[in-house]
């Protein structure tokens, strides 16, 4: 009998539960708002005790916003950690689903969780190497180096990294609460929305916008691919439903990188070097379960 897994794809502003053993096997799914930590997590529990009547679960795997403790060796391990979202900061969503449920969990970023599904089942299938960046309310990067999803200190912040900005050109000063102008700040939906004043999704695509950010993801994807040496970046999150976005920014990248990293899956195969995930918009739950299942695989 397969073994079945769930997976919460734990998001600020909604969760989404399901269980299953992949893309093509997803038993029952469910989605809700994000409430308070208690509220919510009773929810998922809630769910997954239910499903459990067919089938016991053999782990769980959450995706989480962050920043977390992702590190199974250190005392905050499982927790949400110094979140701005009110009511969030330092829960133990670990702590909480092992006691309700009493099965593994496997617990990291949601992009580090949607890096993993896109390995397993989609765009970064047979690389070692790669990112997954999203962008959408906020924006953040995950992935493996050398076959490893990422972590290291902490996790990689990637959104936040500083990229030049030009406030002659660029008055708007950033969303970011703790940076201001930082790549969030800049390009993220809510400051599409906040520079413009209108809703990111409504902006045409001929509108002055578009250049901008793809200006500004392009100068990150080129510090990215400066820094790690990527195999191939996806890029997702609802900013990226803008289907000319990708082109614009695989041609920025080129004249920014001009010629100087000689890998012919930039110079030749850009299309599939800066691509769009695969696995679309489950590549969130799908990466809380691949992290279930990595949280009983063997090391
Ligand atoms: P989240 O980051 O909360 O998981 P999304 O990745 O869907 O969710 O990102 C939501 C953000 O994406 C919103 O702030 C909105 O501005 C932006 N967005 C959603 N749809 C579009 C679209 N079609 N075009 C451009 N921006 C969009
Ligand atoms: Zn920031």
């Amino acid at each position: 009998m397969t073994p079945l897994f769930g997976g919460i794809e734990a998001g600020g502003t909604k969760f989404v539960c399901a269980v299953g053993s992949g893309p093509n096997d997803i038993r029952a799914q469910m989605r809700f708002p994000t409430t308070t930590p208690t509220e919510t997590l009773s929810r998922a529990s809630a769910f997954f005790s239910e499903q459990a009547r067919q089938g016991e679960l053999a782990a769980l795997g959450v995706a989480s916003f962050g920043p977390i403790d992702p590190n199974p060796a250190s005392p905050g391990f499982g927790h949400i950690t110094s979140t701005p979202k009110s009511g969030w900061a330092y829960t133990d969503v670990v702590g909480a689903l092992q006691q309700a449920l009493g099965v593994p969990v496997g617990f990291d970023t949601d992009v580090n969780g949607a890096g993993l599904a896109e390995h397993r089942w989609g765009a970064a299938q047979g690389l070692d190497t790669f990112i997954y960046l999203t962008v959408g309310t906020g924006v953040g990067g995950g992935g493996m180096v050398g076959g490893r999803l990422m972590h290291g200190l902490i996790h990689p912040e990637m959104g936040h990294i500083r990229i030049p900005h030009n406030p002659i050109d660029d008055p708007f000063p950033g969303t970011c609460p703790y940076h201001g102008d930082c790549l969030e700040g800049l390009a993220s939906g809510p400051a599409l929305e906040a520079r413009w004043q209108q809703s990111a999704a409504a902006l045409p695509p001929d509108h002055p916008a578009w250049e901008l950010e793809a200006h500004y993801l392009a100068l990150a994807l080129t510090n990215f691919i400066c820094t790690l040496s990527p195999q191939r970046i996806l890029l997702g999150g609802g900013v990226m439903n803008q289907p000319h976005l990708l082109p614009r920014i695989r041609r920025k990248v080129l004249t920014l990188l001009h010629d100087y990293v000689q890998a012919p899956a930039i110079l030749e195969h850009i299309d599939t070097y800066i691509a769009a995930p695969a696995l679309g918009d489950q590549a969130g739950v799908l990466g809380a379960m691949a992290l279930a299942m990595a949280a009983i695989a063997e090391p």
